[in-house]
């Protein structure tokens, strides 16, 4: 393949977004397709991806309490059937063992599709008491849903996540930890992955099965459509009556405990794929992109250039990710390559630059080439990378804002559906009656109700009767 093949190769994303994202997702190297329909094999660079988030996740997990557990992979049948909204929510989507070897199991044993049932069967055994509580778990780990359409990483068969699931002397707390959290998750998306979140409460009909709140960051893709990006659900007492998790107050009386929990997936990646990439594939905010700086050496046959770059790889590794790529392929096939992988920094140099005392820098994002004297190469770096980094968000957050749209009635909702997608901010009256016609009529559905509230119109856009709460609305993944 010649280089302006590598390229060709991919679609334009104007001109078929979906297909875009397929080429990206392979040829950027995130993952391969496995033989079970709907799983993905993540491979180094995509598993790298999302090693650094985890990073800065499990670590503003800790920051802020809580502590690292591992609960097993399946669940009795009679363990899932004890909270009934929970089991009619996820029923649908849960994978069966049946057998252990060649014998059929006595009772059936679920893979999790999410873990309160487990962790609720354990807190029920270990908390007894006020000075039990808080309890603040988290566990890294891979749940099965049965997804009847899957896309790699945004809706896949099995997943990677995190799963919090904490326990509350009061109502009050066990709220202000939902909240919490979903202000850590917002923090990830916007300050981490450059990705602005809307945040908001999911209407009764969008809510987690057995929850009593449920909470999400929404982010919006390039073609107009949103993405629901990470939840956290207050779950009331309603766990904790169904597995008898209970504890003697402060004052010597049984009560149960109020409980949260809280999950981020792999999902995020596709997320920063569609959001940052561009017709030559991936853009990688620096503070995720597992290389930030990649050497390209020019010439790299003259003498003295191998060695320079590998001088300038020690010197600039001690403060940034960097790699040398001094593989015998053409200057010209590595540039493809590494924009296509999203590097933020392609860092060029041949014996000119050398002579010179210069090297060139090249900015994934805006593809702008920038001399510098290779005194202050580390200076330059530490710069750019920063100016990246907040360019991708402002960006992200002008294309937003260019695509939300305050609407009054259902004719202009319509309209700007069939015209257009984003996000439409109208007012709704809070019956989930409306809600369903405005998605049978136009598949737009509630994606939250933000914390910020804004009276835009009296009426209800669909029904015109009083209106309530002012919803974010949009066409989704
Ligand atoms: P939940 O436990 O249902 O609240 O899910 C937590 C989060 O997981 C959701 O907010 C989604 O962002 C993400 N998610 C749900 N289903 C999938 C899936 N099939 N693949 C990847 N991520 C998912």
């Amino acid at each position: 393949m010649s280089e302006k093949q590598f390229v060709k190769s991919i679609t334009s994303r104007d001109e078929d977004f979906a297909q875009w994202y397929t080429d990206i997702v392979t040829k950027a190297e995130l993952v391969d397709y496995s033989s079970v329909r709907g799983s993905m094999i993540i491979r180094p660079y995509g598993y790298a991806i999302w090693e650094n988030i985890k990073a800065e996740l499990d670590h503003q997990i800790k920051a802020t309490g809580h502590e690292n557990v591992y609960m097993p992979l399946l669940i009795p049948e009679s363990s899932l059937q004890i909270e009934k909204d929970h089991i009619e929510g996820f029923a649908p989507e849960v994978a069966w063992v049946t057998h252990g070897g060649d014998e059929e199991l006595a009772e059936r044993l679920c893979i999790r599709p999410t873990s309160e049932v487990l962790f609720g069967e354990h807190y029920k055994n270990i908390i007894h008491s006020y000075r039990d509580l808080p309890k603040l778990y988290n566990q890294w780990a891979n749940v099965v849903r049965w997804e009847k359409t899957t896309r790699p990483f945004l809706r896949t068969l099995e997943f990677l996540w995190q799963e919090g699931h904490t326990c509350h002397e009061t109502e009050a707390d066990a709220e202000a930890e939902a909240r919490k959290m979903l202000e850590v998750y917002a923090s990830i998306c916007e300050d981490f992955l450059a990705i602005p979140v809307l945040k908001g409460t999911k209407t009764e009909k969008e809510k987690f099965a057995g929850a009593k709140h449920t909470y999400t960051i929404e982010s919006l893709m390039p073609d107009g459509k949103a993405l629901q990006s990470a939840t956290s659900h207050y779950l009331g007492d309603g766990f904790a009556k169904a597995f008898g998790i209970q504890f003697s107050d402060r004052e010597g009386k049984m009560q149960h405990v109020h409980q949260t929990s809280w999950g981020f997936t792999t999902r995020i990646i596709g997320a920063l794929i569609m959001v940052h990439g561009d017709d030559r594939g991936l853009v990688l905010p620096p503070k995720v992109a597992p290389t930030q700086v990649i050497i390209v050496p020019v010439a790299q046959h003259k003498e003295g250039v191998l060695d320079f770059a590998y001088k300038l790889k020690d010197q600039l590794g001690s403060q940034f990710r960097v790699n040398l790529d001094a593989s015998d392929k053409k200057p010209g096939w590595k540039f493809n390559e590494y924009e296509m992988k999203g590097v933020p920094i392609r860092l060029e140099a041949g014996p000119r630059d050398i002579e010179a005392g210069q090297v060139v820098l090249v900015k994934r994002d805006t593809g702008e080439k920038i001399q510098t004297p290779i005194a202050s190469v580390e200076e330059k770096i530490g710069e750019l990378l920063e100016d990246i980094q907040d360019n991708l968000m402002k960006k992200a957050t002008a294309y937003r804002e260019d695509r939300t749209k305050v609407i009054q009635t259902y004719a202009e909702f319509k309209r700007y559906y069939e015209e257009e997608n984003g996000f439409a901010q109208a007012m709704w009256c809070g019956k989930r009656e409306c809600e369903e016609k405005i998605k049978e009529e136009t598949s737009v559905t509630s994606r939250c109700i933000p914390f910020k509230q804004e009276q835009v119109a009296d009426t209800c856009v669909y029904c015109g009767e009083k209106a309530k709460h002012l919803v974010n609305w949009a066409k989704a993944y």
